[in-house]
């Protein structure tokens, strides 16, 4: 920890002190954003409600003067990438820098009414894009909870497979249905069987779910061939999102033997607008999960004596639209936390890429749901309903077992620790529209 960390640090910006913004002057997350329509995207920094847009400041002189010139290219950049490329050491020295601009006791920016009109953007104003063009995109598993529910849904007999816990499971999704919050969702088609034993049919998708889980997204890679070890990992991650993996539970069911889900995880997957850095998340650092005393220890190269989790509460709230149209809050449907997880950030990296597989800046993988042991920790619907055993009921008196048309899933993230400041993820938001009636063209 260091100095951007220290919670009595406050910012000019008066709206980071607030104690309830996702975005103190210790947060410092890197997003991407446009003003206008037509716009070329910048990167922008959350403060409060405000966005500091990089690209001005290093236009200005006001950012990156003393660094490299690819460190001012890359802050710059239309997108994330090449900042990601950077490194830990340009991270931080960025980071530093960012929050020395936005301490109250610095004048420069704080004083100059026309610098600071061009270079902060009321979030409102500001339209939120993917940070970073994702060139691949993986998803794990990584939740024992989470694992043994739906494995004791789909085999009763066989809930956890033999290597469930000697592997971080995965599978490799798309990337080119990642979406930003806000990105409506449409209902996907897919091939079903109605019951057990009947013939296959194509349709509508009827059990649509989310996931609550955290997605990693990844800076320096390595060279086909080349392993990361995994006490490298911290300098090969650069932060964390908060991600939404939409599923639709009936062609899962259909599809996923032998070979793991397609298309029941391929039609869209929200990812917060911000990327907070994991420098911003050291207080809540805990240490790695320890194993019961009958689990198989790891092998050594997911074995890692500092390997570390992260202390991030995680909700989950739905809303219909006829709750939007009335006014009336979203439900509170799961509270999960992130420390809940099995595996950890640095065995999925290190396992990922224990066979040589290359990692590019701005990949991603994510954590797979989260779900910890009570019933209100469970991170989907699936779940949650127990199959749509269990429905809940959302406050316009309605049930759900799985999604609706109209359905608004709202997912937010927060780290919370005595004698920290309160680190906020913001949204990862998506509603859901009805399937297409016509194929598009
Ligand atoms: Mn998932």
């Amino acid at each position: 920890m260091n100095t951007t960390n220290d919670p009595a640090r406050r910012s000019w910006v008066e709206s980071a002190n607030d104690p309830g913004t996702d975005f103190p002057i210790q947060n410092l997350p890197f997003g991407l954003f446009t003003r206008g329509e037509g716009d070329t995207p910048r990167i922008g920094v959350a403060i409060g409600d405000q966005v500091l847009d990089c690209h001005e400041l290093v236009a200005r002189g006001l950012l990156g003067s003393d660094a490299p010139a690819r460190v001012r290219d890359a802050l710059g950049a239309p997108r994330l990438n090449d900042f990601l490329a950077l490194g830990r050491d340009h991270w931080h020295e960025v980071r530093v820098e960012l929050s020395a601009i936005l301490h109250e006791d610095t004048p420069g920016l704080r004083d100059d009414a026309g610098a600071r009109a061009a270079c902060l953007v009321p979030r409102e104003l500001a339209t939120m894009h993917l940070p970073m063009e994702v060139g691949d995109y993986t998803d794990f598993y990584a939740s024992l909870h989470h694992a043994t529910n739906i494995g004791s849904m789909f085999r009763p007999d066989n809930p956890l497979l033999p290597n469930w816990k000697n592997l971080p499971v995965g599978y490799h999704g798309r990337a080119s249905s990642l979406v930003v919050s806000g990105a409506p969702i449409t209902r996907p088609m897919g091939q079903t069987v109605p019951a057990d034993g009947a013939d296959p049919v194509f349709g509508p998708v009827k059990l649509l779910d989310y996931e609550l889980e955290v997605a990693f997204v990844v800076g320096p890679g390595n060279e086909l061939g080349r392993r990361i070890p995994i006490e490298e990992a911290r300098t090969h991650l650069f932060g964390v999102m908060l991600m939404n993996d939409w599923s639709a539970r009936d062609v899962q069911k259909w599809e996923y033997q032998p070979l793991g889900p397609f298309n029941a995880k391929n039609f869209a997957t929200t990812l917060s607008p911000w990327v907070v850095p994991l420098e911003a998340l050291e207080p809540f650092m805990i240490p790695g999960p320890r194993r019961a005393d009958d689990d198989p220890a790891n092998l050594d190269y997911l074995t890692w004596a500092d390997d570390f989790g992260v202390d991030l509460t995680l909700t989950v709230e739905i809303s219909s639209a006829r709750m939007r149209e009335t006014g009336t809050a979203p439900t509170l449907v799961s509270t999960g936390n992130y420390s809940d997880m099995y595996w950890t950030m640095s065995q999925m990296l290190a396992h990922h890429t224990s066979t040589g597989c290359p990692m590019n800046p701005g990949d991603v993988f994510a954590s797979g749901t989260v779900s910890g042991v009570e019933e209100s920790t469970r991170g989907c619907l699936l779940e949650r309903t127990w199959r749509g055993q269990n429905p809940i009921t959302l406050a316009d008196g309605t049930e759900r077992k799985f999604l609706q048309d109209g359905d608004e899933v709202l997912i937010s993230g927060c780290c919370e620790r005595e004698g920290a400041r309160r680190i906020g993820f913001g949204p990862c938001n998506g509603v859901v529209l009805p399937v297409h009636e016509t194929v598009p063209a």
